[in-house]
């Protein structure tokens, strides 16, 4: 029994201890090993494809993303993972500051994915893209009221507003790319403008963002449009729906769920082989179908469901700046009594 396989099992048997652990199994030479915050059923169908084309078992450890980072730094180079995958830049940027990536840079995921959607040093790569924008009420917004994410400061919109938390990453990246595209005093005017207008105070849950538009608690929020999805499906007449915003100026705001291979993956050309996998039209359309988010690679078309929503121009902001400007994102919004 080689390390790994040691190190593995045990492992294992700390997770399920710690309750964390959804499925992992003891790798062999050629196994790959992932620990992923993205939930097993939108990983495991992709694996199980993997697996069927290279004959290359992927083993998994779910979690949350700062736990698994915290993991992957005790274990160091006994760590059996060759693989972290988690969502939101700044997430991938901070495990990027964590030295717990190696770079890759390969041509197939340089012609996969476009360099504003990777790490500049190629320590993580987009894999599935997530779109933050204005969704609001069809019975009380006439959507030629709405135009940017700064408008939402107006006091057109006072008392009007239902915002996600400023505690969820989600939040940070967004602000951060309006700290990047409009300078720290004119994002200053715009988030103090935003909690002026607040209908109630920050909410957990995009989905409690729009529970609260359909009960009339507010007009206008912001979301990441996969969320909408999920309401969609459950309630095809729900009347909300989604603005795109700044498309006359810098773009939606995207994110990106992501993966790296690990400094000390014990299987790197593995590892990066399924990197580039993930990065093909084959298993970009199965991450589209499975979260109703946006593919990273640009050349295949959204899911059906999601195409149905329009087009819009996306943000090219290299997405590392949402970590980079992650702390004065933080601080911004904490002088300003965003919650
Ligand atoms: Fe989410």
């Amino acid at each position: 029994m080689n390390t790994k396989r040691l190190s593995v099992i045990s492992l294992a048997l700390s997770t399920v201890l710690m309750g964390s652990v959804t499925q992992i199994q003891a790798a062999s030479g050629d196994d790959i090993t992932v620990y992923s915050s993205r939930k097993e059923h939108l990983i495991q169908p992709l694996f199980e494809q993997f697996t069927k084309q290279t004959g290359i078992e992927v083993n998994y450890l779910t979690g949350s993303g700062g736990d698994l980072i915290e993991r992957l730094k005790l274990e160091g180079s006994n760590t059996p993972a060759d693989m972290f995958m988690t969502v939101d830049a700044g997430d991938l940027w901070y495990a990027g500051t964590q030295n717990i990536f190696q770079s890759v840079n390969t041509e197939t995921i340089k012609s996969n994915i476009p360099s504003y959607l990777r790490d500049p040093k190629g320590l993580w790569t987009g894999l599935s893209v997530r779109a933050r924008t204005i969704v609001y009420s069809k019975e009380r917004v006439n959507p030629s009221q709405l135009s940017t994410y700064s408008n939402l400061a107006s006091s057109n919109w006072n008392k009007k507003l239902c915002l996600r938390t400023s505690k969820k990453i989600y939040t940070k990246s967004l602000v951060a790319s309006i700290i990047h595209n409009q300078g720290e005093e004119k994002a200053s005017q715009v988030i103090s403008g935003w909690v002026n207008n607040l209908a109630a105070v920050p909410n957990a849950k995009d989905s409690h963002v729009m529970n609260a538009i359909i009960a009339g608690q507010c007009d206008v929020g912001l979301v990441n449009t996969y969320y909408y999805g999920q309401l969609i499906e459950k309630t095809p007449d729900a009347p909300v729906k989604l603005f795109w915003a700044n498309q006359e100026t810098t773009g939606v705001h995207v994110n990106v769920s992501g993966a790296g291979v690990t400094k000390h993956a014990s299987n790197p050309s593995g590892a990066t082989q399924l990197l580039e996998w993930l990065s093909s039209a084959e298993a970009q359309a199965i991450y589209g179908s499975l979260n109703k988010e946006y593919p990273a690679n640009q050349n295949i078309d959204s899911d059906e469901i999601v195409s149905s929503w329009g087009s819009f121009t996306q943000d090219k902001m290299n997405l590392s700046i949402a970590g980079i400007l992650q702390a004065d994102a933080v601080k911004l919004m904490q002088r300003l009594g965003y919650k």
